[in-house]
């Protein structure tokens, strides 16, 4: 779905301009970002190679940056791959052969790896060995190589799509949550700095607070906003033209996007506000659920709009009132 809120990349993002390349330029996630700065620090002391990392949650929030941030407070290399990018085994055996001491491999997507490539993986993480068979039939034969000591960064959007024995082997996993809308403030001040853009605290209190939570987000409808305020002349970005800019761009006062209604509006005029199962959410929104479970949802609960149960999914009252409905009297559960 081309949706502007989508946390998902697109291509007109360019992103690098405004993402922050240290730690201390980091906005948010400050438990994340002081257990980084630890294990950062223990590891340059000792000269040796960072123990793996695992980014786990939702897309924007900035695993990626993190990861390249990682790299460089470590004074190492930094190579990216993701999951589905690699199909086979030799794939990812070129890039590890490639690696110097201590690099950072980032791999995004890690949940998507094909078994076999996970395979080679495991001793890879483990003993820093590759074990590769060479041939086929009878004239197979294993090598094993030797592998620079690396740090492996993987990211996910939820630790329970990776498999047990892969995750078993990150000494240090890392969960992003959503930003608070002070955090995404600062985010779009210090954006609106780099792009040269005047903006007042309320104009950017207004971006953050429609920017679901997410960094991404309030990048992409920034440089929207700058576009409307362009077009009008104005000399700096107030509330009234980033609330105007964002009508027009159907995001709504606390972020949602016409996706995001479409759900809420779905589960209560045709199930009753729920409890509605995700396989019947997917079909009827024309979604994958995978799709629906790891973008739309992680959102819609955390501001309290639904709630997941073992009997489906059901919308809170507050989402009642969000939508402007009345709330159904519901079986007590
Ligand atoms: P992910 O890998 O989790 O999908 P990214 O690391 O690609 O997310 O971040 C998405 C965008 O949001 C990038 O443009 C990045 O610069 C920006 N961003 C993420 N986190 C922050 C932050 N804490 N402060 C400022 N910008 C951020």
């Amino acid at each position: 779905a081309n949706r502007l809120v989508t946390p998902e990349k697109r291509m007109d993002d360019l992103e690098s301009s405004i993402r922050p390349l240290a730690l201390s330029e980091f906005t948010g996630q400050r438990a994340a970002r002081a257990n980084l700065q630890v294990f950062i620090d223990a590891a340059k002391t000792r000269g040796d190679a960072l123990d793996h990392v695992l980014f786990v949650g939702p897309p924007g929030l900035g695993k990626t940056t993190l990861a390249q941030i990682v790299a460089r407070e470590l004074g190492v290399n930094f190579r990216s791959t993701s999951g589905p990018v690699i199909a086979k085994a030799g794939d990812l055996a070129a890039q590890l052969t490639n690696l110097e001491e201590r690099d950072v491999l980032f791999i995004d997507e890690i949940h998507r790896l094909n078994p076999a490539v996970e395979e080679i993986l495991y001793p890879a993480m483990e003993d820093y060995q590759l074990d590769l068979i060479i041939g086929e039939g009878p004239a197979a034969r294993s090598v094993k190589i030797e592998l620079p000591k690396f740090t492996l960064v993987g990211a996910t959007t939820r630790a329970g799509l990776l498999t047990t024995p892969l995750r078993d082997r990150f000494g240090i996993p890392i969960r992003l949550e959503f930003y608070t809308v002070d955090e995404l403030e600062l985010i779009v001040k210090r954006g609106a700095r780099v792009l040269g853009l005047g903006m007042t605290d309320e104009g950017a209190n207004e971006v953050a607070k429609r920017s679901r939570g997410t960094p991404r987000i309030a990048g992409r409808l920034l440089r929207r906003v700058r576009d409307f305020a362009i077009v009008d002349g104005a000399a700096e970005v107030t509330r009234a033209i980033a609330d105007r800019a964002l009508r027009l761009l159907d995001v709504d006062p606390v972020g949602l996007d016409i996706m995001d209604r479409k759900y809420l509006t779905l589960v209560a005029n045709s199930f009753g506000g729920g409890p509605v199962g995700i396989e019947t959410i997917a079909a009827a929104l024309s979604e994958p659920r995978d799709a629906i479970e790891e973008i739309i949802e992680p959102y819609l609960i955390q501001k309290g709009f639904i709630q997941r149960t073992p009997r489906g999914r059901i919308l809170t009252p507050h989402a009642f009132r969000h939508l402007g409905l009345p709330e159904p009297n519901r079986d007590p559960a």
